[in-house]
């Protein structure tokens, strides 16, 4: 057959074969409440063509997908959110309209993500608050010469990203989120230390907006928690990882940056959220400090994971992952365990292994700076007074703690902040000089 002939019966077969139009569904909703704006997702078999309004007087939102049907309920739960109906609709006898009522007037952003090894394609519709809640701040006061070392605690993905899965279906993002939460009463129940949250709930923040939101706490050190899977379902053990500058210092350490990196993906990272600090960040000098220091705060908090896990390799790795980009704050980024290993799992997803996993961080984290105390802080001045700690334990009385030390109850009281004589079991106390 000529050139031409195949071409003329290839146009044919294309015009024999091809369907009248391709159809996208919407096989499903779903929605994230976060606290500065508010997610819906829907999942779509295909990419899609969309455009959109934003009416007022009632305020509306209204979005036009082109050749679209819905295969999904628009019952989905609207607490705490800006909306109050989701309405749909036919238009053109073959478009889906999708109309929001609102409560407030919002920012709109709508996008779409394409499918990723966990979900397919989506539309994300983005509603901001237009006066976001304010954040509580870990400001201190300016006369206070005593402050907090203010610990940002940075629970893996969350919302729209699951993270890794597991056997069971155990989810990363739930798994790091408890962890994190027994990591942030451990510091709040310790003198001289303030925990932050950098997410408080099941929502997505981008990796760029983790950073800025432990920059605005005004973090000194920064833990991202993670419990990642690995290709191969034998992989084991706990990591604590730094940042490169360069490479990686693992193929492992390397193959997990990448997959975290690959979040934002996943999450969905909006229009504002590109990350415009990443390169200067690289030629700072100051880089090279903070990087020394969280490479000793990883040791210290891997010698006492090594307590309550089997440790991955023994000493901290380093690997570029985005979220410890933060030129100025101590960043690490604990791997409590694959959760593609079936024990692993098992162990991740017991609430007493997680108490361990986050205690064994949180001594880590304070033995590191009761040995290397900033300047102004509650823990320095509590150095100088004493230099003695001593951790409660079940059991103790400040009464007897005192006796054993032969120092008075209220010299400890004082030196560790403490009113009444309520203390708690895992709490730190610098003993005072007898
Ligand atoms: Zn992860």
């Amino acid at each position: 057959m000529s050139r031409f002939g195949i071409a003329l019966a290839l146009l044919l077969a294309a015009v024999l074969i091809a369907p009248p139009a391709l159809t996208a569904t919407v096989e499903d909703i779903r929605v994230w409440r976060a606290p500065d704006h508010t997610r819906l997702v829907l999942d779509v078999s295909e990419p899609l063509k969309y455009s959109t309004l934003e009416l007022d007087n009632p305020e509306r939102i209204v979005v036009d997908m082109i050749n679209t049907t819905l295969k999904s309920s628009t019952d989905v739960p609207l607490t705490n959110t800006p909306i109050k109906a989701i309405r749909t609709g036919v238009r053109a006898g073959r478009n889906l309209r999708l109309v929001l009522d609102l409560t407030e007037q919002v920012r709109l952003e709508v996008f779409t993500l394409s499918a990723t090894e966990v979900s397919g394609d989506r539309l994300v519709i983005d509603l901001f608050d237009l006066e976001p809640k304010p954040r509580i701040i870990a400001s201190q006061p300016d006369n206070d010469v005593k402050r907090d070392i203010v610990v940002a605690i940075d629970a893996g993905h969350g919302g729209e990203d699951p993270g890794a899965l597991g056997p069971g279906n155990i989810q990363e993002k739930k798994v790091v989120f408890a962890i994190a939460q027994e990591l942030r009463q451990l510091f709040a129940n310790t003198p001289g230390f303030r925990p932050v949250m950098i997410r408080t709930g099941d929502y997505y923040v981008s990796l760029a907006g983790r950073r800025k939101l432990a920059r605005e706490a005004q973090a000194d050190i920064f833990i991202s928690i993670h419990a990642d899977a690995f290709t191969n379902p034998q992989a084991n053990g706990a990591s604590v990882f730094a940042l490169s500058l360069r490479g990686a210092s693992s193929t492992t350490a390397q193959y997990l940056a990448q997959r975290e990196n690959a979040a934002d993906l996943v999450g969905g990272v909006t229009i504002a959220g590109k990350d415009d600090v990443l390169a200067s960040v690289l030629t700072d000098l100051s880089m090279t400090s903070t990087l020394d220091r969280s490479m000793q705060v990883g040791s210290s908090v891997l010698g006492e994971m090594k307590n309550v896990a089997r440790l991955h390799k023994p000493k901290v790795e380093q690997a570029g992952f985005a979220v410890l980009k933060s030129p100025d704050i101590v960043s690490i980024l604990v791997e409590t365990g694959f959760i593609s290993n079936p024990t692993e799992a098992r162990r991740l997803a017991n609430s007493q292994y997680r108490q361990k996993m986050a205690n064994a961080i949180f001594t880590g984290v304070k033995d590191y700076f009761y040995s290397n105390p900033i300047a102004g802080t509650l823990v320095a001045w509590q150095k100088q007074q004493g230099g003695r700690t001593y951790t409660i334990t079940k059991g103790d009385t400040l009464s007897g703690i005192a006796q054993r030390f032969k120092v008075s109850e209220e010299a400890i009281r004082s030196l560790n902040n403490i009113q009444g004589s309520r203390i708690l079991v895992g709490q730190t106390l610098v003993i005072p000089r007898a």
